[in-house]
């Protein structure tokens, strides 16, 4: 780095972000020899994203990629020769974090068309989920062995985007495969165990399985196969997740040494028996609240499909799929539809009231499956919590602290404190005030760095500062 002096000011960052996109990865460590200036965020509201109150005009220092110091003014001091930036008026809360959406899926967000598997079309899914302020994403099944070496990639600095995790490909129960479905589908609980292990070859960050019958269009994998599927994992040391769907099965899951489960109770309300195990063993409930109204949403035309942020963020092609006669008119001919939206206030209920019993409740989306739109439906499932009952502080934390522990990554990102990762989203209005501010994205900061960030302004994405 040139010694030129510095001076207070964020032309100074041009130069800084030269020096910042040589190093090798999110979240490594920037080499000692060349300490970067540090640059302070002050005058905002902060929410940590641990769950502790808001902390009004505060100091955030940010040195390379990290977080140094979070705190109030006066208790944290502003380093002699940092790049001060007064945001004062914003709110800045961490970078939203999905625990359940897909990759990989879709070219648009809309079609389905298979053949989109390809590092390029996860890397474009990756940085739209980042545009929106989702930094961190956890790919829950349905990925092409191909994923592990695009971990790989972006571990070695080659793609960026949101950060993500990944399950592989996830177990099915036994059936007639789509070819472009690789998923497990073991017929005996033998051949789940071998699966398992040949899984464990590829190093998954966790394992995927769907236990579900489609309201009694199909088959439910049997619980033979799924107790070996969750005692091999074990075996092979990462946790198991399951799609669920009935009350029934999530106890007979849990029984069995479920982890989490990616999605609502939706066919009655829980009990305290389900609530008792699952908080014997910390296991965590992701809502995907936004998954069942997108099962009707474009249908009923919902408010938020005319949303700017929504649109400003969709894929050339993709809004006249979804407002097609074609979409629209296989929804409204469904003849699970009233139970969908049947499924999505059981759901709600269910999550007032697990939260309500101190359940530890994750957030996801469910999105990259065609028509669930990376990006925008972080924010809508936001709302949608809100709506559940949660207050808008619940929702964040869900969504930040709770989901980074989740992943292991407590320590290295999802909160704004000293040695996390400086990512996080910069607001013009407070989120605890009315959840749906999230979508008055001011700036997408990643790695210490603003970065292009979708605009409800424009219908491109911008760079948010040079
Ligand atoms: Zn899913």
């Amino acid at each position: 780095m040139k010694t030129a002096k510095p001076r207070h000011s964020f032309a100074f960052l041009g130069v800084f972000l030269l020096v910042l996109v040589v190093y090798p990865r999110a979240g490594a460590q920037a080499p000692t020899q060349t300490k970067a200036r540090q640059v302070v965020l002050k005058g905002a509201r902060l929410i940590d994203g641990t769950g502790r109150p808001a902390i009004e005009n505060s100091v955030l220092v940010i040195e390379g990629k990290q977080i140094v110091a979070a705190g109030k003014a006066g208790a944290v001091s502003i380093p002699k020769d940092a790049a001060v930036e007064d945001v004062s008026g914003k709110t800045i809360m961490p970078a939203i974090i999905n625990l359940h959406g897909h990759l990989g899926l879709s070219n648009n967000g809309a079609d389905s068309a298979a053949g989109h598997y390809t590092e390029e079309n996860v890397a474009k899914q990756l940085n739209k989920y980042l545009s929106y302020g989702v930094a961190t994403m956890a790919s829950f099944g349905q990925d092409d062995d191909l994923i592990f070496s695009i971990r790989a990639d972006q571990h070695a600095g080659k793609i960026g985007g949101a950060r993500f995790f990944a399950a592989g490909r996830g177990f099915l129960e036994p059936g007639k495969a789509n070819p472009a479905d690789h998923r497990y589908r073991p017929q005996t609980a033998e051949e789940a165990r071998a699966d398992v292990r040949e899984l464990a070859t590829h190093h998954p960050d966790y394992l995927k399985m769907w236990v579900d019958d489609g309201l009694g269009h199909g088959t439910k994998m049997k619980p033979e196969i799924y107790r070996a599927i969750i005692d091999e994992a074990h075996k092979q040391h990462f946790r198991a997740f399951a799609h669920e769907y009935y009350l029934a099965d999530a106890k007979s899951l849990l029984a069995a040494g479920l982890d989490g489960f990616a999605h609502s109770i939706r066919d009655q309300a829980v009990d305290n028996e389900l609530i008792a195990a699952m908080k014997a063993r910390g296991v965590f409930l992701i809502p995907t609240l936004v998954r069942d109204e997108v099962l009707f949403a474009y249908a009923d035309n919902l408010k938020w499909v005319d949303d700017p942020f929504f649109q400003a963020g969709l894929e050339p092609g993709a809004l006249a799929i979804i407002r097609s006669s074609q979409t629209v008119d296989k929804i409204r001919q469904d003849p699970d539809i009233a139970k969908y939206r049947a499924g999505l206030e059981m759901a709600k209920k269910n999550l007032k009231a697990l939260s309500a019993a101190g359940v530890k409740i994750a957030f996801g989306t469910d999105s990259g499956i065609p028509t669930r739109f990376p990006g925008y439906l972080e924010h809508r499932e936001l709302q949608l919590m809100v709506e559940a009952g949660l207050t808008p502080m619940q929702a964040i934390v869900a969504a930040t602290g709770t989901n980074a522990e989740i992943l292991g990554g407590a320590k290295q990102f999802g909160t704004l404190q000293a040695g996390r990762a400086a990512e996080f989203i910069v607001l013009d209005a407070n989120p605890l005030d009315d959840i749906r501010n999230t979508e008055k994205l001011s700036a997408v900061w990643q790695a210490g760095k603003p970065v292009p960030s979708v605009s409800a302004k424009s219908t491109s994405t911008r760079a948010s500062r040079q």
